[in-house]
């Protein structure tokens, strides 16, 4: 027996969730059984956590949890075998699939991916999913050319924001921080930021199609009004790795962008990217995200704590990246 997140739904649609003791055979199928060392708190967490299950979820009980890090105790694949250090992000895992927040995970060998040499269980729930997903973005805006200039970061002191504000800097970018918490500046400039743009500055809905050519590159992950103005912003030629939509999933952008200043909106998805693209995204997080600066992001956390963090990052409270030790 060990310790699982269970989310149950009542009679009446309600759903709970409760640290509750599970047997192995309750697990579902897949052929490797991951002893789960740390799992993290993602918003998709949160949306997985609230009433409904945030359209998410598809069936109870439910275990959450979209990634995790561990050890493989069983598996009937050949390419994995006991003692092996594995992540898992994506794959609707915490959503379709019982995820990670529980003591033991069954998943599909291909959900897996070989912990790269020097990065631990920890510090890959440190990166997760949030973080997994800055270096894809990071990636993509490479592969399009990062354009002279400073390269914007929105949500920055989330877990996607945070992360990528880091790895940017390293790679050697002028990175400017959008936050709405003017409380995180000395945070987002510890991790390299070099210039803070308040949210309400960019929060005001188009006025004019084009502005002034400012960002060199974009990471974004609020979306809604705040993308739309960025867009008009752009070097020419530049692009916006979309992300997320944690300012609103509507657009109010005209296509002006696009058409005068070629701007690029590259659409960013961390659920179904196939093995060597996360592979390649893992080996390059190892490589170019200094784990100082991670370690700065960490929000250190156990089971017990998963309820209230989830639902804190639903209302934008998260600072950085939580890592729940769920041997703690
Ligand atoms: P966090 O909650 O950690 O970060 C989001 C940040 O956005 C907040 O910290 C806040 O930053 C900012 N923010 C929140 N609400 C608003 C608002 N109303 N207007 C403007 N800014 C706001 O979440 P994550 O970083 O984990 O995820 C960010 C987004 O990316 C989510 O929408 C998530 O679903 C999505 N995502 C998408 C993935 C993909 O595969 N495409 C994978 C992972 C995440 P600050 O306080 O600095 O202003």
């Amino acid at each position: 027996m060990f310790d699982a997140l269970l989310v149950t739904k009542d009679d009446d649609d309600n759903t709970s969730a409760a640290i509750t003791q599970i047997s192995e055979d309750q697990l579902p199928h897949g052929e490797v059984t991951v002893s789960v060392d740390y799992t993290t708190v993602n918003y998709k967490d949160g949306l997985c956590m609230s009433p409904g299950g945030g359209g998410l979820v598809r069936s109870y009980p439910h275990v959450p949890g979209i990634d995790f890090a561990g050890t493989v105790e069983q598996s009937s694949d050949d390419r994995y075998k006991p003692g092996d250090k594995v992540v898992l992000t994506g794959w609707r895992v915490g959503e379709a699939h019982w995820g990670g927040y529980a003591q033991k995970a069954r998943v599909k060998a291909d959900w897996l991916v070989p912990l790269p040499d020097g990065l631990t269980p920890r510090q890959a729930m440190a990166v997760g999913t949030a973080g997994f997903t800055a270096m894809l973005s990071v990636m993509a805006l490479e592969d399009h050319g990062i354009k002279s200039g400073p390269v914007l970061v929105t949500g920055a002191a989330g877990g996607v924001g945070s992360v990528a504000v880091a790895i940017l800097a390293h790679l050697g970018h002028e990175v400017a921080a959008v936050t709405g918490r003017p409380e995180t500046s000395d945070y987002l400039k510890s991790l390299g930021a070099t210039q803070i743009v308040a949210r309400e500055e960019l929060n005001e809905t188009v006025k004019r199609p084009l502005e002034g050519e400012t960002w060199g590159g974009c990471v974004d992950a609020v979306g809604g009004a705040m993308l739309a103005r960025v867009l008009g912003q752009m070097k020419y030629g530049a692009s916006v790795a979309a992300v997320g939509l944690a300012g609103g999933a509507g657009l109010p952008a005209t296509v002006i962008p696009f058409l005068l200043r070629g701007v690029n909106l590259l659409g960013i998805d961390s659920v179904m990217q196939p093995y060597d693209n996360r592979l390649r995204a893992w080996k390059r997080v190892a490589q170019d995200l200094p784990m100082d600066k991670l370690e700065e992001m960490v929000v250190p956390a156990v089971m017990a704590d998963l309820p209230k963090l989830t639902a804190d990052i639903l209302e934008g409270q998260v600072k950085g990246r939580v890592v729940v030790d769920m041997k703690g």
